[in-house]
């Protein structure tokens, strides 16, 4: 008989058929008479129950079924008698293909905390809250790619690998095939990258922006979806080493044309995840954050604020409110900053433009001002930073003269600088962190719990 997913069989006109499934059990229970087990096969939040009539199974049969083990069932499908679900099967055949032993399982009770699942990370994706964000993170990907590719955008593939080490976002890990232990060396003592699998240093990326924006200056309008990675020793919530990023970049769009994409984007990510995970969304809105449902569709029905960094720092130092960190102009805010702003000030997500160009890079267009550029963060209600974006410099003259002043070392990026030298244009664009978005519509507090292995400092198991 051909399987049927636990997700499609719930439905009422296979009532009364013979059906197979098959999955992990979650929980057996019952009596002498009749035994109950809970089955999921990771298609659902839901279990199908399968009753077992001990008058046509031996209790010597059913033993093996513990918490974690594999089966497959044909039966006939029924009408629940039992509340909270509609369905139920007779079993009428099993076979079990792995048994998990009881004693060494390490899923055994509800109610593990997520410290714990984290350290079971090989395994955690058969819980149910696990299951539901990685479900509820497939949509938001799919939702990601169907959103660019409807308005016309080309899914662009930027290196992994990068020689410029200049890509301003963050500290970088090293790629090298050199023998660490026999380093070669230049006669002034210094490592000989001619040596090296590329013979030169290389790392991997922080961004893919840069060739981003050669795609958008040739295709018109390109979108990376990608991992990203970051050495920075910052052991928070929010971060991860291995991330993954999402990249628009646009030719001809300024920043008030970025403002309205980055808005739009994510309001279509988040209703598209409400509408295609609903069940895993409610399910994590119950078990976690009774608020997550109404703040999902406040911030797809509210419009974002728009303001200047001037005058959120203004606001910051009016409000008497006592910040760990100190607020000043010229100040990088901090997440508590911007979530004083989302979350006290103004009650919904937040756009802040035009930072001091000192804590921004270098690429952003510069404000006639001299002191800012024209650069766009939109901080979400418990995440803060969720998009950081700008319109980038086109002229050729501002932007070397910004590299010189900053003294990065551009030898390699010639060939960024020419989008500048030729045809250069307004052009545009943001990275939207995928893990951010992910928590943020799954109401989960620690990034950790939003991808399967993160990766972060002294962490890399699995
Ligand atoms: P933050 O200030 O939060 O460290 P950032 O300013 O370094 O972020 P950008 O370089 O602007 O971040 O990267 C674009 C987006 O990527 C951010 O808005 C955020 O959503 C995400 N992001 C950045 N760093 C990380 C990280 N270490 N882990 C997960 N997501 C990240
Ligand atoms: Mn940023």
């Amino acid at each position: 008989m051909k399987r049927t997913k636990i997700v499609d069989i719930f439905n009422p006109e296979l009532i009364g058929s013979d059906v197979c499934v098959k999955g992990w059990v979650r929980t057996r229970r019952g009596n002498k008479n009749v035994q109950f087990v809970a089955l999921n096969d990771g298609s659902t939040i839901k279990n199908i129950q399968i009753v077992f009539d001990l008058t046509k199974f031996s209790e010597e049969e059913l033993k093996p079924i513990t918490t974690g083990a594999s089966i497959h069932v044909d039966g006939k499908l029924v009408e629940s008698q039992g509340k909270g679900q509609t369905a139920e099967i007779q079993a009428e055949k099993l076979e079990i293909y792995g048994t998990a032993d009881p004693n060494e399982y390490p899923l055994q009770k509800k109610g593990h905390t997520l410290e714990f699942l984290r350290e079971k990370a090989h395994l955690r994706p058969r819980t149910n809250t696990f299951s539901a964000v990685l479900r509820v993170r497939n949509a938001l990907a799919f939702a990601i790619h169907k959103f660019f590719n409807e308005k016309g955008f080309v899914y662009l593939n930027t290196p992994l690998i990068t020689s410029s080490d200049c890509e301003g976002a963050g500290a970088m890990f090293q790629v090298t095939t050199l023998n660490l232990n026999d380093l070669p060396k230049t006669e002034d003592g210094k490592v000989d990258y001619s040596k090296d699998f590329f013979g030169k240093p290389a790392s991997l990326t922080v961004s893919g922006q840069l060739e981003g924006e050669l795609g958008a200056t040739a295709l018109g309008a390109i979108y990376t979806f990608g991992p990203t990675f970051r050495a920075e020793n910052s052991n928070t919530p929010r971060h991860l080493s291995e991330f993954w990023m999402i990249e628009p970049e646009m030719a001809f769009y300024d920043i008030t044309d970025n403002m309205e994409l980055a808005e739009e984007f994510i309001k279509y990510c988040i209703s598209y995840a409400l509408e295609h995970a609903k069940d895993d969304i409610e399910f994590l809105s119950n078990m976690y954050d009774k608020e997550l449902i109404d703040r999902l569709k406040s911030v797809i029905n509210t419009e974002f604020v728009r303001l200047t960094y001037t005058e959120g720092v203004k606001i910051l130092e009016e409000s008497g409110h006592k910040f760990e960190f100190p607020v000043f102009w010229g100040a990088d805010l901090q997440s508590e900053h911007e979530r004083f702003l989302v979350e006290e000030h103004f009650k919904k997500p937040v756009i802040l433009t035009d930072y001091p160009k000192e804590i921004k890079a270098f690429y952003m267009k510069q404000n006639t001002d001299g002191k800012t550029v024209r650069a766009m963060d939109v901080l979400f209600p418990k995440i803060g930073e969720i998009i950081g974006g700008s319109e980038r410099e086109e002229s050729y003259e501002k932007l070397s003269k910004r590299i010189e002043e900053l003294n990065i070392p551009m030898k390699d990026m010639w060939w960024y600088l020419d989008t500048r030298r030729f045809g250069t244009v307004p052009h545009s664009g943001f990275g939207l962190g995928f893990e951010r978005l992910v928590l943020f519509v799954t109401g989960m507090t620690n990034i950790r719990d939003v991808i399967p292995f993160p990766r972060t400092p002294n962490n890399c198991e699995f």
